[in-house]
């Protein structure tokens, strides 16, 4: 059984002053954060956990550090499309299942969306994973073709942010890494870098504006952001170049884009971008066919910028998002192995097909080694790829082999999940202890791109610095308000599990 060590009152500025109470930790699990832990709470977890309404109450107000990856245009709630939808007069085409301006097919129309409810369930259907038992499509195909059947009611960048913040906030979540491309590489190739600064502080400035303006629940609340620019595998290259299609032309073409992002990356970094995602089904046939090519010109350009440039170069690559269902077993065989040796990855999305690694535990150990953590999303890899349930999903392995593991969300929106349904199903599915979630919490902002020195002693949340001055480190802080938020949250929910004594 654990033990907790003793709960003093920790503030701010007392942690400034680099007064720690070291945990005693010879007893101390890895994985399972015990210091300053309320033996109440943990406790009662265990019971919260065998019923869903007790378990959603009490991580919905649970710290829970950051949502490490999040697709902004797929994290839209849907209501929020259909209004936008209305908003720009679009119809619903009945036949493609999706938002225009204009057709020749059956379809209904906004004034349908307002006062049909039927109409309304029907597009929320066709946009989201909510009723994907009753859809003749796949999820797979069903969850990439609602992109395009929602783009045109798509709102804009600022509304998308602001209504991300205000779910994060409520749901105390305290940093965010938003895969989106708000600033883009010019067509032309002329970067006018003061406008594109000029964006991103815009950008922020509705940030502080949106927090300001919470209402009283969640008043004083921070949200941080980064930004991580997207790349398209090469889906969306040139119709004359599909035609044609050419495997030393599509190289050329793709390592250009990857220098364009790599080059705003390493520029806009102190503005608020910290990396780079790869986009599209990992089995797209670009994906497949063109992989070996893509970490190559990954590869080059990465060695060509130098080692400080290479520090704000950071990649969080989609990696084997696929099942067998999905890929045949020979691209399986290397794909995460070698996102991180020629791709250069810091984090894995997914990491979902690691099983079918020629040298799997080779590849466990050297995540574990290097810090290389995997985003799970367990919603969208259930609805995706159909990985349903902790018998399925390789979360274990992972988090038996001391891989650090963050939970994230994706695509809350069209998944119709969110980041506090996503702990709910990690503690049911693994059956794993309040400690234990505070941990994955912990390893949100570990393993974050925010920048500075951590809190903790090689990664471990029961061992803080006692030399760091956490006002020097912007990852050290936002450790420590993560500390601080659960001491109140735990001092909270000990006076509200008394409602079930
Ligand atoms: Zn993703």
């Amino acid at each position: 059984m654990a033990r907790y060590s003793k709960r003093g009152k920790l503030t701010v500025a007392a942690l400034l002053s680099a007064v720690f109470i070291l945990a005693d930790i010879s007893s101390v699990r890895a994985g399972s954060v015990t210091d300053g832990t309320s033996g109440i709470v943990a406790a009662y977890f265990e019971k919260a956990k065998t019923n869903e309404a007790l378990l959603i109450a009490f991580l919905h107000k649970m710290p829970k550090g950051a949502d490490l990856h999040n697709h902004p245009s797929g994290a839209v709630e849907i209501e929020t499309l259909i209004d936008t939808a209305i908003e720009k007069d679009l119809l619903f085409d009945l036949k493609e299942r999706a938002f225009v301006s204009d057709t020749a097919n059956p379809f209904y129309t906004s004034m349908d969306l307002r006062f049909d409810f039927w109409k309304k369930d029907e597009v929320m259907d066709a946009l989201s994973m909510r009723n994907m038992e009753k859809e003749k499509e796949n999820g797979h195909t069903h969850f990439f073709r609602a992109f395009e059947r929602f783009g045109p009611a798509m709102p804009s960048v600022e509304k998308i942010i602001e209504e991300t913040l205000r779910r994060a906030a409520s749901q105390r979540i305290s940093h965010m890494e938003l895969m989106l491309s708000v600033v883009e590489f010019p067509e032309d190739g002329t970067v006018d870098y003061g406008a594109l600064k000029k964006r991103l502080l815009h950008l922020d400035e509705l940030r502080e504006r949106t927090l300001a303006n919470l209402d009283e629940r969640d008043k004083g609340w921070n949200v941080d952001v980064s930004y991580i620019l997207t790349l398209n595998r090469g889906e969306d290259i040139p119709v004359e170049m599909r035609k044609a299609f050419d495997t030393s032309a599509y190289k050329k073409y793709f390592s250009q884009r990857v220098k364009n992002v790599m080059d705003l990356s390493v520029n806009l970094h102190d503005y608020g971008i910290k990396g780079i995602t790869l986009l599209a089904p990992e089995d797209s046939w670009i994906s497949r066919t063109c992989f070996d090519l893509q970490m190559e010109a990954i590869d080059e350009n990465w060695r060509s910028f130098s080692e400080e440039d290479r520090d704000k170069l950071k990649l969080t690559l989609h990696s084997g998002e696929l099942t067998i269902e999905f890929s045949p077993y020979d691209a399986m065989r290397n794909r995460i192995s070698k996102t991180i040796s020629e791709g250069h990855a810091s984090r894995i999305g997914h990491g979902v097909d690691a099983i079918w690694e020629d040298d799997v535990y080779g590849l466990l150990g050297n995540m574990r080694e290097k810090g290389i953590a995997v985003e799970i999303c367990l919603s969208s890899g259930e609805g995706i790829l159909g990985i349903s349930g902790g018998a399925r999903h390789p979360f274990r392995f992972y988090w038996d082999a001391r891989v650090p593991v963050v939970i994230c969300t994706d695509d809350e929106g069209i998944s119709r999940s969110n980041l506090t349904l996503e702990y709910a199903k990690a503690a049911t599915w693994f059956d794993l202890r309040y400690e234990e979630l505070k941990w994955l919490a912990f390893n949100s902002v570990e393993y974050s791109f925010l920048p500075g020195e951590s809190l903790f002693v090689d990664g471990d949340f029961n061992r803080r610095k006692t030399s760091l001055s956490p006002a020097k480190s912007p990852k050290a802080l936002k450790q420590m308000e993560l500390w601080e938020a659960f001491l109140k949250f735990e001092s909270r929910m000990e006076r509200n599990i008394k409602l079930f004594d």
